[in-house]
């Protein structure tokens, strides 16, 4: 049995084509799937009884079990979901007044080691199929379908690397960005990387409306390589440098993203050096407070401190924000998301 989620409009097209069955029906079918958002190819009442007798035999349409379930206070919910396979894996959604953006998990676990980062505590135990990652996306329609509300963002920046799983992350977005689908605007749609070069080379040259976020954390090399190994293979230099090249190639602003660490990251030599690092680029830093993990150490820095360091950033001619965090006392802050009882249940 395959997720029909995996399926791209063009690949429903051609299973549709290849039963013999006209075009149409593959529009048909994925608006019952998105637009509609049958969980039930029984639902699916303008199909022939052959044809809904046919998916229901080939394929599943929801793998997600709900587990928990928790509000914040500012209206932030996370959902902790099963797998098929017993894996476990936790999507937020987060209220804005611009719209009601949800952040998907991209890996169960995470290979990239950032010291600071509550994900990477648990080794990748696999990649997420690209209809694991819509399948998320679906659940919090469902739940919003309720209010008539829409996903109108998602970033791919829960627990997981996304360009470790490249292909399926592009076919995802793609997926949830299609016309005949949820229509999710790429402008709308967030892919955050560590910073693995070849693998931003490659989306580059894909020429998509995507956004780019890059999590950088430390303006030099000595620092950056403490904080996240992935440093060491591909050092500040080449990092730029291929953003530089996306960010000329695509004519799209860049998003970096840096966590504040008290006494760590968070010092005016820290302002001078990345103000070299990104003067002149179409980018802006989003300055994000540190949510404390338990196990690391770091601490976090206090809001005047964060605030003057925002203000000298802006003096020195980069363009930032300083983010709200959303969820922290339900432990769905960045860095917070992990599953507690060890990837399985
Ligand atoms: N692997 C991708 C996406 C997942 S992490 C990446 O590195 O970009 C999403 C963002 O949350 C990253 O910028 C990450 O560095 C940040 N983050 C991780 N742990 C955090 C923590 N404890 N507090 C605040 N942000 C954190």
């Amino acid at each position: 049995m395959k997720l029909i989620y995996d399926l791209s409009y063009e690949d429903i097209n051609q299973w549709v084509l290849d039963q013999g069955l006209k075009s149409y029906r593959s529009k048909q079918i994925y608006q019952w799937l998105y637009q509609k958002r049958a969980l039930d190819f029984e639902q699916m009442s303008d199909l022939s009884k052959d044809l809904v007798a046919l998916l229901k035999e080939q394929f599943i349409i929801d793998p997600l079990k709900l587990v928990k379930r928790q509000q914040s206070k500012d209206g932030t919910v996370k959902c902790l979901y099963k797998l098929l396979d017993g894996s476990l894996v936790e999507t937020v959604l987060m209220v804005y007044d611009y719209g009601n953006s949800v952040c998907v998990t991209s890996q169960v676990g995470c290979n990239m080691g950032c010291t600071f980062c509550a994900s990477g505590l648990l080794k990748k135990d696999r990649d997420l199929s690209s209809g694991e990652l819509v399948a998320q996306v679906m659940a919090i329609q469902h739940e919003l379908d309720a209010t008539q509300e829409r996903v109108s963002h998602v970033v791919v920046m829960g627990s997981g690397e996304p360009f470790d799983n490249y292909d399926n992350v592009m076919r995802f977005m793609k997926t949830i960005n299609h016309d005949n689908g949820l229509a999710i605007g790429a402008r709308h749609i967030t892919v955050s990387t560590c910073g693995i070069v070849p693998k931003i080379n490659q989306f580059s040259k894909e020429h998509t409306q995507f956004n780019l976020a890059v999590s950088l954390h430390a303006p030099n090399d000595e620092l950056r390589s403490q904080l996240m190994p992935i440093n060491k293979a591909y050092p500040l230099k080449d990092l730029m440098a291929s953003l530089k090249a996306y960010s000329e190639e695509n004519n799209r602003r860049l998003t970096f993203e840096y966590i504040l660490l008290k006494d760590v990251n968070d010092q005016d030599i820290h302002v001078q050096q990345l103000s070299k690092l990104i003067k002149g680029m179409n980018a802006y830093v989003n300055l994000i407070p540190y949510n404390v993990v338990d196990e690391h150490g770091y601490k976090q820095v206090g809001f005047v401190q964060a605030m003057k360091f925002y203000d000298k950033l802006m003096k020195s001619g980069v363009k930032c924000t300083l983010r709200q965090e959303h969820g922290s006392d339900i432990d769905a802050a960045c860095g917070q998301l992990r599953a507690k009882t060890e990837g399985k249940l």
